[in-house]
């Protein structure tokens, strides 16, 4: 019983759990589970999932959606989620990038540690710990005949493989006796052959429909120093071959994984079923299933495209807060609840299709409209200046005004800011000739200043090329927002402002999608023609005097504009700087 939706993989899981279908399940011993099983095993019954990244760059949304799957389910079915991080290839992994990719699993609120009978157990593994096993899995398997050492060049393997309508064909190397793969084998091991000279492959069968199965490579011979194992090594296990065995030591019951590895399958279970009969796995044995991968529209998740983003400076790094990293949308504002939201929200399925943007901007007006202190901020500020202030107010006289924090939170009580002679309104907010439909500021009408007094406009200031300098107006007395004689004159636009002599001068910045076209990298298209030149405009804007107390990372909603948060690299007391995160929906100054 979880409140999520319904779908597929919580369908199978929930057969899984009434057939009891790993309730047999014994535990490895691999190092892998020795922490659980120094913890006195937990229910083998439980369900494990994992979420597997290649500490190769930072994560994106569609980690995102990846990350909440695979922990929201371990949470919601009481299970175990691992964090693993596929470093089987040596060349491109760093520690910065083990790093980050912890921070976002947490910052998006989860955890890989679990109490099992209450000892603690932190679920936090490197597949290059296992490449002694990887190894002696791979003897095994020649020493069964289901391996050889094929020694064709690179070439010719690609042509012997044949296509969708061609049967491969056998290596020459194929008949090799295991004896014989042994030995060569041994001698890739112990650096004897240099890079390409040949690879490890399974004996499946080259005439299989499924190309995947066309006796796979499985290990490579590559001189390089890997972050983990240092030297140790001048072969690596390929990523088809590792995973399985990764998911098998580590009991993981089931393996998600998107799409592209469908046809994958055949080969994972091959793998594990020739283990399991040699019993260096368990059983039951994981099991791999698929869902579609996230597209969002004016998005690229593409790490090698993000990449050249950042290098070559159309953003300002991994975190600009147009990025679709994790790290950009925290810094954009996105919440862990709303990315938790609108990873639910969009559910699993097996169909590829494009979720809208407006989607996850959605799940982030959800999360913060109940939450966000409110405040008013004036943009593209022009001066209003109160002509009859010192006949009706007194020279030099505040008004005090106040406004809830929260409409619906009375206990968070009461913003406080003055109103006086001079105030700062919205550009946008004066037209000298209004539009059919204008009911702000133009010569002859009456608005209300949100939370203060009525004012009559009475004309503007221009200066020499015409742009307006200031707005005139005069005050109406009597009809403050919350006195008795506020409803006396009806008015029908309401404007938002900040008053000179308290507003905080802050840089806001304005952040747009960062490309034009929905689908910008789709079939092949230059998503760099498509980059939007107005992605961001940053503007020198006045918000309330309550805002100085605001933190870095903290959300608002700037009323009238939308959500804001305070930037969490730039924003500092002397120095406010505030993001759009998203407009209001309903924008009713559009
Ligand atoms: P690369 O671009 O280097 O191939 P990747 O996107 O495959 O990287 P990994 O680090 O291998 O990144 O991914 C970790 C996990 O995130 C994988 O299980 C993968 O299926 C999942 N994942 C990656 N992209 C998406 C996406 N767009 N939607 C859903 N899941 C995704
Ligand atoms: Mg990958
Ligand atoms: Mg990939």
């Amino acid at each position: 019983a979880s409140p999520a939706p319904s779908n597929f993989l919580r369908q199978i899981i929930e057969h899984d759990l009434n057939a009891g279908t790993y309730a047999s399940r014994r535990w490895s011993g691999h190092p892998a589970d020795a922490a659980t099983q120094q913890a006195g095993q937990p229910d083998p019954a439980k369900i494990r999932t994992r979420f597997p990244p290649e500490p190769n760059g930072y994560l994106h949304v569609g980690h995102a959606k990846s990350i909440c799957l695979n922990f929201g389910l371990a949470r919601d079915y009481g299970g175990v989620c691992h964090l693993r991080f596929d470093d089987t290839n040596p060349e491109k992994e760093e520690q910065e990038y083990v790093d980050s990719i912890s921070d976002a699993v947490q910052w998006l609120g989860f955890d890989w540690n679990a109490t099992h009978n209450g000892v603690n157990v932190e679920h936090r593994y490197y597949a290059s710990n296992y490449f002694d096993f990887m190894y002696r899995a791979a003897e095994y398997l020649i020493e069964t005949g289901k391996a050889y050492v094929d020694e064709q060049t690179p070439e010719q393997m690609r042509a012997n493989r044949g296509d969708f309508t061609t049967p491969g064909k056998d290596s020459p190397f194929r008949s090799r006796t295991p004896a014989e793969n042994l030995a060569r084998f041994r001698e890739m091991r112990d650096g004897k052959l240099s890079d390409g000279a040949a690879v490890l492959r399974a004996k499946i069968d080259m005439a299989s429909p499924n190309i995947n199965l066309r006796d796979p490579a499985i290990y490579r011979i590559k001189h390089a120093e890997h972050h983990n194992t240092g030297n140790t090594w001048c072969i690596y296990p390929m990523y088809t071959f590792a995973h399985p065995i990764e998911d098998a030591l580590e009991n993981i019951t089931h393996s998600i994984c998107t799409l592209e590895f469908e046809d994958q399958r055949p080969f994972y279970d091959w793998l594990l079923d020739r283990l399991r009969e040699g019993g260096l796995i368990n059983s039951p044995q994981p099991r791999q299933y698929e869902f579609a991968r996230l597209n969002l529209t004016y998005v690229i998740t593409s790490k090698r495209k993000l990449a050249q983003l950042v290098n070559e400076q159309h953003v300002t790094g991994w975190d600009d807060p147009r990025m679709p990293t994790i790290v950009g949308l925290r810094r954009r504002g996105y919440t862990p609840e709303s990315i938790q939201l609108f990873a639910e929200r969009i559910g699993v399925t097996k169909d590829y299709s494009w979720i809208d943007y407006g989607t996850l901007d959605g799940c982030l007006r959800e999360d913060l409209d109940p939450k966000a202190a409110r405040a008013m901020s004036v943009l593209d500020p022009v001066k209003l200046v109160i002509t009859n202030w010192d006949e009706v107010m007194g020279a030099g006289a505040l008004d005090q005004c106040a406004a809830p924090v929260h409409l619906h939170h009375p206990e968070r009580g009461q913003r406080q800011f003055k109103f006086g002679k001079e105030l700062w309104i919205e550009r946008t907010d004066y037209e000298e000739t209004p539009p059919k439909g204008f009911f702000r500021l133009f010569p002859g009408n009456k608005v209300r200043l949100k939370y203060g007094h009525v004012i009559e406009c009475k004309g503007a200031v221009k200066d020499a090329a015409g742009n307006v300098t200031e707005v005139h107006a005069e005050l109406i007395p009597d009809t403050k927002s919350g006195t008795p004689g506020a409803d006396a004159i009806k008015v029908k636009g309401v404007i938002t402002w900040v008053g000179v002599n308290d507003g905080i001068a802050a840089e806001v910045r304005l952040y747009d999608r960062l490309f034009t076209d929905p689908q910008p990298d789709a079939g092949g298209k230059d998503f760099l023609a498509s980059l939007n030149p107005d992605s961001l405009k940053t503007v020198a804007a006045y918000v309330e005097p309550s805002l100085a107390s605001a933190k870095p990372d903290e959300k608002f909603q700037f009323e009238r504009h939308g959500y804001f948060v305070a930037d969490r690299k730039d924003h500092g007391a002397g120095k406010p700087v505030f993001n759009r995160i998203s407009g209001l929906k309903d924008s009713w100054n559009k």
